[in-house]
C-alpha cells in the first residue's frame, strides 16, 4: 500500500485561529530538549524532542513548497497511490489557500485523508462539497460539542453553525471520525449525549473522547500546566466508566483515550485471550519494567501469565509514552534490580537514563523497550480486533525478548 503524507506545516494555536481553551500546546514556552529515542547517543536533544513534540514549525508552508515536496515524493515511489494524508502542526482548515491545496491534491485522484482538523477555519458550508468532489474519504474532526455556543466559547470557532453543517454534509459521503476533549461540567453529561446523538444521526463512523489533562502527572510534559486553572479532571477509572455507560446507546463507535475501546477490548485486549498469551515467549529473566500508572497493572498481568515473577513498577505519570527523565529521577531505586526497561517512546535520553538508574552507586543497565505494547483509542479507531491483538503480540514478544536478553536469569537465583 503506497501512502503519501503531505505536511502543510504550521503550529498549534498559532495556525489555528487562536488556541482552543483546552489545547495542550497553550502556554508552551522555550522548553529544554527532553531527550528521546531519536537523539544521537552523545547528544540530548534532536529535532523531534526539541521542536517536533511541540509541533513548533515556522508557520504554514507556502503552496508552492507543498506542491514541490509532493511532486518529489511522488517521483520517488512506484505503484499506485492508495492514500494521501494531509498533516501538519497547524489546523488544515486554517490553511490560507485551502481550496487550491485541495484541488491540487484532488488532481492526483487518490483518496484523501485529513488526519486532524477542528474545522474552525472554514466559514462556508460549500467547503464540504469541495472536499467530497476532490476525493476526501476520511476525516478526523474535532467537534467538542454540537451546541454552537459551546463550540464558539471553548474552541473559538467564529462560525460554529457552518462547521456543524460541514460535518453533517461530510457524514453523507465520507468516513467522519469525530473527536472531543471532555471537560467535566462543560461538555459531558447531557451535552455529550446530545453531541453523540447528533453525530450518530448524521452517520459519523465514531467519536473518540479524550480525557482532559491539566497537570504534569496526567501527561503535560511541556511545563505548561494547568491548561485551564481550576478545571476539574476525571480519574482514568471514572473516564473509562463514562465510555462504558455511553457506548451502548449509539450505533457509531465510541471509544476513549487513555481508556478505553469497548468494541475491541483494548488497550491490552490480549488479557482476554489466554490462548494467545500462551503463544508468547516465556519470561526467563528478572528485569524491572517501568511504565505509566495506567498501563503498569495491565502489563504486569500479561508478563505474569508468561512466567514473570516481578512487579511492573509504575511512575507517578499516568501515560507511559510521556515518561520523562524526572519520572526516572523520582524512582525508588530500592525497588528496582540491575536491569531496567523503560517504554520505547519515553522522553529520556539514553545516557541520562544510565546515569539516573545508577545514581545510588549501584551499576544498573537502563534499556529502551518496544515502542508500543498496545493501541490507544486514536490508534485502534480504524483497526480490527485482530489487528490490535497482532500489534500487542508483537509488542509483548519484543518486550519479553528484551527482558530475556538483558535481565538476570531466574534459574541462577
Ligand atoms: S485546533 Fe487543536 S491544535 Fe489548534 S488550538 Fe485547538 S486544540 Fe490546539
Amino acid at each position: 500500500m503506497s501512502q503519501l503524507t503531505v505536511d502543510i506545516g504550521g503550529s498549534p494555536g498559532i495556525n489555528c485561529r487562536g488556541f482552543c481553551e483546552y489545547c495542550y500546546f497553550k502556554h508552551v514556552k522555550g522548553v529544554q530538549p527532553l531527550g528521546c529515542r531519536y537523539c544521537l547517543p552523545f547528544k540530548k536533544g534532536c529535532d523531534y524532542c526539541t521542536r517536533g513534540v511541540k509541533e513548533e514549525y515556522a508557520g504554514f508552508k507556502d503552496l508552492k513548497s507543498i506542491a514541490d515536496e509532493t511532486l518529489a515524493n511522488l517521483q520517488s515511489r512506484t505503484g499506485n497511490l492508495d492514500r494521501i494524508t494531509i498533516s501538519g502542526g497547524g489546523d488544515p482548515s486554517c490553511y490560507p489557500r485551502f481550496t487550491e491545496l485541495i484541488e491540487l491534491l484532488g488532481s492526483m485522484e487518490a483518496p484523501l485523508h485529513i488526519g486532524y482538523t477542528s474545522g474552525k477555519g472554514w466559514d462556508d458550508p460549500a467547503i464540504a462539497d469541495l472536499l467530497i468532489d476532490n476525493g476526501l474519504s476520511e476525516i478526523s474532526f474535532t467537534v467538542f460539542a454540537t451546541d454552537p455556543e459551546l463550540r464558539k466559547r471553548y474552541m473559538h470557532d467564529p462560525t460554529p453553525e457552518v462547521s456543524l453543517k460541514i460535518i453533517e454534509r461530510l457524514c453523507e459521503s465520507v468516513d467522519v471520525y469525530a473527536a472531543a476533549v471532555v471537560l467535566p461540567g462543560i461538555n459531558d453529561g447531557i451535552i455529550l449525549e446530545n453531541t453523540c446523538a447528533w453525530l450518530d444521526e448524521c452517520g459519523a463512523k465514531g467519536i473518540i473522547l479524550m480525557r482532559f489533562a491539566n497537570a504534569q502527572e496526567q501527561g503535560l510534559i511541556l511545563g505548561n500546566g494547568p491548561i485551564i486553572p481550576g478545571q476539574s479532571v476525571q480519574s482514568v477509572e471514572s473516564f473509562k466508566k463514562l465510555i462504558s455507560d455511553i457506548q451502548g446507546k449509539f450505533a457509531m463507535k465510541i471509544s476513549g483515550t487513555p481508556l478505553w475501546d469497548p468494541e475491541i477490548g483494548s488497550p491490552f485486549a490480549i488479557l482476554q485471550k489466554p490462548d494467545l498469551m500462551k503463544k508468547l515467549p516465556r519470561v526467563e529473566c528478572r528485569a524491572s519494567i517501568i511504565s505509566g500508572s495506567v498501563a503498569a497493572p495491565f502489563i504486569e498481568r500479561v508478563l505474569h501469565a508468561c512466567g514473570s515473577r516481578d512487579s511492573v513498577i509504575p511512575v507517578h505519570k499516568e501515560i507511559a509514552c510521556l515518561i520523562t527523565a524526572d519520572d526516572i529521577r523520582n524512582l525508588d531505586l530500592n525497588l528496582v534490580n540491575e536491569t531496567i526497561i523503560i517504554p520505547g517512546r519515553a522522553f529520556v535520553h539514553e545516557s541520562e537514563l544510565q546515569e539516573l538508574v545508577s545514581k545510588d552507586g549501584t551499576h544498573r543497565i537502563g534499556i529502551r523497550g518496544p515502542e508500543m505494547l498496545t493501541a490507544d483509542a486514536e490508534t485502534s479507531m480504524g483497526m480490527t480486533r485482530d489487528e490490535v491483538l497482532a500489534m500487542e503480540m508483537d509488542g509483548f514478544a519484543e518486550l519479553i525478548q528484551t527482558i530475556n536478553r538483558f535481565g538476570q536469569p531466574y534459574d541462577r537465583e
